[in-house]
């Protein structure tokens, strides 16, 4: 049964997520396929010690790209390491991401990892290490606020790994992480020349504007392979006309019942949404 925050966040938060079934997730590839946009769906649920859970979660995520295949649906798959073990013990995490790289794999699909917070960071890159031999199309997020990001990507490149950049969105102490908005900003600039002069293959995940005009002129310069990926329901302005200019465009759709934490991230992004919130509750 939801808690109060929860039922009064759901209006809101639903332009974020496409609902409760993974059916409602693939409505929303369709949709983003019909805007010339590719998917990346997301089942949401994270932190999760319960090997029972974690079983489900990736039996779920066994299921996905059967289904994109049956549904004609240009898209993919982007998992988080906590629902899959992670925050159980390393080695369940591992094989339960080879179980879902060889499947995926064998449809054509390149997964990709979310990165969530600092506890888990070391060892999801560890375990994309490890694996990335075996799976060179799988890809794995860094995020811009943690100082130690500019080493990952450097890092990641050099074995020939594929990288998402973005801000990061989950609160960090500032022995670890940038604070202030302009300094992330600033570090998101150094990272993506990084990405652009020694990457391919990699995506620019942001909504910002400058960012964007950025990572196309650098693109211009450089001539690499790269996908702008935006959330659902965000700047959908905006990702029309990338599509219209040319560019590989990726809309990232999560779904499921464990939305609340998900959503209350988006809310921190911008206070206009709290005034969205507000609007929602007194009409
Ligand atoms: C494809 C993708 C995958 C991601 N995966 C991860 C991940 O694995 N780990 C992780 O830590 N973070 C992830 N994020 C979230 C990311 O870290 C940021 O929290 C989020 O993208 C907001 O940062 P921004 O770069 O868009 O810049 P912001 O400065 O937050 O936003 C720039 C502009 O975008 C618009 N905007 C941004 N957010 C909202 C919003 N919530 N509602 C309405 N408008 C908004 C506004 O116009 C705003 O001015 C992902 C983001 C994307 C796009």
């Amino acid at each position: 049964m939801p808690g109060i925050g929860e039922r009064l966040l759901y209006p809101v938060a639903k332009r974020w997520i496409a609902g409760y079934e993974l059916g409602d997730a693939i409505k929303a590839a369709q949709d983003a396929n019909s805007r010339k946009i590719r998917a990346i769906i997301n089942r949401l649920g994270e932190h999760t010690p319960d090997v029972n859970r974690i079983e489900s979660y990736t039996q779920e995520y066994l299921r996905i790209p059967e289904l994109l295949e049956k549904e004609h649906i240009d898209g993919t798959i982007s998992v988080k390491p906590s629902q899959l073990g992670l925050a159980a013990e390393v080695p369940l995490y591992k094989k339960n991401l080879v179980r879902i790289l060889e499947n995926s794999e064998a449809r054509g699909l390149d997964v990709w990892v979310d990165m969530e917070n600092s506890p888990y960071t070391e060892h999801t890159l560890q375990v994309y290490r490890e694996l990335f031999e075996d799976h060179p199309k799988m890809g794995v997020c860094l995020q811009a606020n943690l100082k130690r990001t500019e080493k990952d990507v450097k890092s990641i490149v050099s074995i020939g790994g594929r990288v998402r950049l973005v801000k990061g969105a989950y609160p960090e102490n500032g022995e670890i992480a940038f604070k202030d908005r302009r300094t992330v900003e600033d570090n998101y600039l150094v990272l993506l020349k990084i990405l652009f002069s020694e990457g391919d293959n990699f995506v620019v995940g942001t909504h910002d504007t400058m960012l964007i005009e950025e990572a196309e002129r650098l693109g211009k310069e450089h001539g690499r392979t790269f996908e702008f990926e935006m959330l659902k329901g965000i700047r959908d302005d905006m990702k029309a006309e990338l599509v219209a200019k040319g560019h590989r465009v990726g809309e990232y759709i999560p779904y499921g019942p464990e939305w609340y934490n998900y959503s209350k991230r988006r809310m921190r992004e911008r206070k206009r949404n709290i005034l969205l919130l507000a609007r929602s509750l007194f009409g």
